[in-house]
Formats: structure tokens, C-alpha cells, sequence
């Protein structure tokens, strides 16, 4: 392991979460909204759900690129990286947010809470438009998002 490589891995984590956020905005919300509207109906969370299909979809081009990586060692790392942000997203988002395989954790950690209670400002929006806090890995101030809340509320 070499530090270009672990540069290589922490820059994929950061710039997946950016463009992971932007593809929730933009096409999860957008052309997408016919996948994505199965984890915003009451109840998400409990069993399948037609928006793992964006997760089926996001692991077989990882899978591939990890094939890419044989031969490439810098195109390996970056698929470690997207992997192991897939498990991170897992782990938060799933476990954690959603609950999703059971354990009832309450996190204590600051920045836990706070990814829980924006997330749970995203689902307040059960609709395609007016969200607010589309990250996965990060999230504003609840205040933040409380308030971005209220203010699309008022506009709608
Ligand atoms: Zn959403
Ligand atoms: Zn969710």
C-alpha cells in the first residue's frame, strides 16, 4: 500500500459522497423518482424495496470495475473506495437510519445524531420535489435543514 493509493482511496470517498448527493437530487428525485418512491412511502424500510435496485446496480459497475482494476492498480483502488463507501451508506443509511435489520441504536456521537435526524427531515418530504439534505455521509445542522424545511413548505 502506497500513500498515492490511500490519497486515491480517501479522494473516492469524498468525491462519492458529492456525486452520490447529486444523483439522489437530481435523478433518484428525477427520472429515478420511479425507484427511489418505494424508500419515501410509509413504511420504507421494511423488506424489499424497489429503490435496492440502485444499489443492485451501483455493485455489478463496482464489480466490473474492480475487473478493470486488474490490470490498472489505480482503478483498483478507486473501486475499494466507491466499495467501501457502499458500506458505509449501508451501515448509516440502512442500519442505523432505517433500521432496517433490526437493532434499535440510538447513536450518542454528535455527528451520528445529526446524520439521523437530517436524514429523517428528508423523509418528512414524501414527494419528488421540495427535499432537503440529500447526503448520505453528510448532513447540514439539523437547524439547517429544519429551516430549508419550513421555507419550502411556506413556498409550496
Ligand atoms: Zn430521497
Ligand atoms: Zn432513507
Amino acid at each position: 500500500m502506497q500513500l498515492t493509493h490511500i490519497l486515491l482511496l480517501t479522494a473516492t470517498l469524498v468525491i462519492m459522497e458529492i456525486a452520490v448527493t447529486l444523483f439522489h437530487r437530481h435523478v433518484m428525485h428525477g427520472i429515478g423518482w420511479k425507484w427511489h418512491a418505494s424508500h419515501h412511502e410509509r413504511g420504507a424500510g421494511r423488506g424489499w424495496e424497489r429503490n435496492d435496485w440502485f444499489a443492485v446496480v451501483f455493485a455489478g459497475a463496482t464489480i466490473l470495475l474492480f475487473i478493470l482494476g486488474g490490470s490498472h492498480a489505480g482503478v483498483w483502488w478507486i473501486a475499494l473506495g466507491i466499495t467501501l463507501y457502499g458500506l458505509l451508506y449501508g451501515l448509516l443509511h440502512d442500519v442505523l437510519t432505517h433500521r432496517r435489520f433490526g437493532p434499535n441504536w440510538q447513536p450518542r456521537h454528535a455527528y451520528l445524531r445529526r446524520l439521523v435526524a437530517a436524514h429523517r427531515l428528508h423523509h418528512a418530504v414524501r414527494s419528488r420535489e421540495g427535499g432537503v439534505s440529500f447526503g448520505f455521509l453528510y448532513a447540514p445542522p439539523v437547524e439547517t435543514v429544519r429551516r430549508q424545511l419550513r421555507s419550502r413548505q411556506v413556498r409550496q
